[in-house]
């Protein structure tokens, strides 16, 4: 299991305290009773179990800065939380501290389609952000299998990725301004629309994939998009990562930017979603022992031509061996409901240690190939369940325990070695150990060993400069 070390201990705060607390967003909106606490409390995959005495619900930009206020006045440490999806541990209080929910905040205050923006509460759910794009004939990219509730506080907080990150981003590149309370209550008015704006330090930046260790985002200027005139998606078998790769190639040459996902999935990963998803069926008549679910939306209507052109290439060249295209937005759609039902089956095959790496695109093969044998070498049994964003070089390299001979809580037990080889064999290939989750406390402490020393230095400087009483998410990423 990971280890959890708080670094930060929060007192126990004395009735007076929560009572002010509480009076800034209203007894209605101050969560105190254990039953209701839970659900704050855990995350998706039960992985982390925190504690606090008070959640605080705060319905406005006033009342998040009057609680920042307050706790700075008495060193009361807040855990800033969206959604609660994230999956590092980050929105998790370890250690007693107030849980600042930002749930309430979800007004869309404008959508602009002149300037293709939409300015957004840090608390409105990612879907929803999507469907109000569609309405005004616009599109937001931003895509992950928790859309239905992570929040865009959240999104911007961990700088997620998703599946539309190849050709449209990762949140940051669809972020053109930020509104934050720092820690101290100040109110930082960044809700720019500007693409253009040089006017000194970039500090928009440096909120978004901090975790909520330097503020709380209160509200964003997110991009609005062209909405795609055709779609076309196809689930195609392979027989290598290397050939997923060439198959890559030949998309990008054919598609250029309009080739917006390529996830590769292993064998396994359909194996299970057959095992345990509802309404899940294997696209292919053949088994494989590779997938790839690719996606090509363009602003013209040649999407289909387009992947047709793409996997007769493929064919011809030997190393496509079987590919459906998805006939209609019903089959479009259970393509993808295969693809985000790996997390969900793979915790029904029991203990999991998962890893969010990347790599340079082109060593993608030569990773999985080595952390396989890697991870062989240690636990004989274990099953690797690699899928992921293979356009950007993004492997969730899973691996779920043996089928028998160990218990759960054996395997978990593995956690930090199965890691360290693994992040040994990604760091040498000029990887990354967090490619789009982030660091919470789950990676906290790998990063000293992984990171610039200088960067680090600089990263602490920053923190101390934005949260002098370390009162802001403690005991996460630094
Ligand atoms: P939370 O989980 O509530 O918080 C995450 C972090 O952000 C915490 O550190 C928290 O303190 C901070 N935070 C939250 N709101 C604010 C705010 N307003 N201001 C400051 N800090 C804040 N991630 C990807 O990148 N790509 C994927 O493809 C992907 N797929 C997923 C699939 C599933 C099934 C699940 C469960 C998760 C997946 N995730 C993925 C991870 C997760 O959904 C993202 O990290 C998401 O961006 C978190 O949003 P949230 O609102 O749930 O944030």
């Amino acid at each position: 299991m990971p280890i959890v070390r708080p670094e930060f201990l929060q007192p126990p705060l004395s009735p007076d305290l929560i009572a002010r607390l509480t009076a800034i967003v209203g007894d209605k909106y101050a969560v105190t009773d254990a039953e209701e606490l839970a659900q704050y409390l855990t995350e998706a995959r039960n992985l982390f179990h925190g504690r606090s005495p008070l959640v605080l619900r705060p319905a406005s930009t006033a009342e998040v800065s009057a609680i920042c206020k307050l706790a700075s006045e008495h060193r009361i440490a807040l855990v800033p939380q969206g959604g609660n999806t994230g999956l590092v541990g980050g929105q998790t209080p370890h250690s007693g501290e107030v849980v600042v929910s930002m749930r309430r905040m979800d007004r869309i205050r404008e959508v602009d389609t002149a300037s293709n923006t939409m300015t957004v509460e840090a608390g409105v759910i990612l879907q929803t952000i999507q469907r109000r794009a569609d309405e005004a004939d616009r599109f937001f990219p931003l895509s992950l299998g928790a859309e239905g509730s992570c929040t865009i506080g959240g999104n911007l907080s961990t700088n997620a990725g998703g599946t539309g990150a190849l050709a449209y981003g990762v949140a940051r590149d669809m972020a053109l301004g930020l509104e934050v309370v720092l820690a101290d209550g100040r109110i930082l008015n960044g809700l720019s629309k500007l693409k253009k704006d040089n006017t000194g330090y970039d500090l928009r930046n440096l909120f978004i994939g901090a975790e909520g260790t330097l503020g709380i985002i209160t509200a964003a200027v997110v991009k609005l998009f062209s909405k795609p005139r055709s779609v076309q998606t196809a689930f195609v078998g392979l027989k290598s990562p290397a050939d997923a790769l060439k198959l890559l190639a030949i998309s990008q040459a054919e598609a250029a930017g309009s080739l917006t996902s390529f996830e590769l999935l292993a064998e396994i990963c359909v194996d299970i979603c057959l095992k345990h998803g509802t309404d899940i069926r294997d696209p292919l008549a053949y088994r494989h022992p590779w997938y790839v679910l690719m996606e090509i939306s363009s602003s013209r209507d040649d999407a289909a031509a387009t992947v047709e052109a793409v996997l007769d290439r493929g064919i011809r060249n030997g190393f496509v061996g079987d590919a459906v295209l998805a006939a209609s937005l019903q089959q479009r759609a259970a393509f993808w409901k295969l693809r985000e039902t790996i997390p969900p089956a793979q915790k029904r095959e029991g203990g999991s240690i998962k890893h969010d790496i990347s790599v340079p695109v082109a060593a993608v093969p030569a990773f999985i190939a080595e952390a396989n044998i890697a991870v062989a070498k240690l636990i004989p049994d274990a099953r690797p369940v690699p899928f992921g964003h293979l356009g950007d070089g993004n492997i969730h390299y899973n691996v779920s325990q043996p089928v028998s001979g160990m218990t759960t809580q054996e395997f978990l037990a593995r956690w930090q070695e199965v890691n360290a080889v693994v992040f040994k064999i990604a760091l040498r290939m000029g990887g990354s150990i967090s490619a789009e989750h982030g660091i919470g406390v789950l990676k906290r402490d790998d990063l000293p060993g992984v990171k610039d020393k200088t960067a680090i230095e600089v990263m602490r400087g920053i923190k101390a400069l934005f949260d002098p009483l370390g009162i802001m998410n403690p005991g996460k990423v630094l």
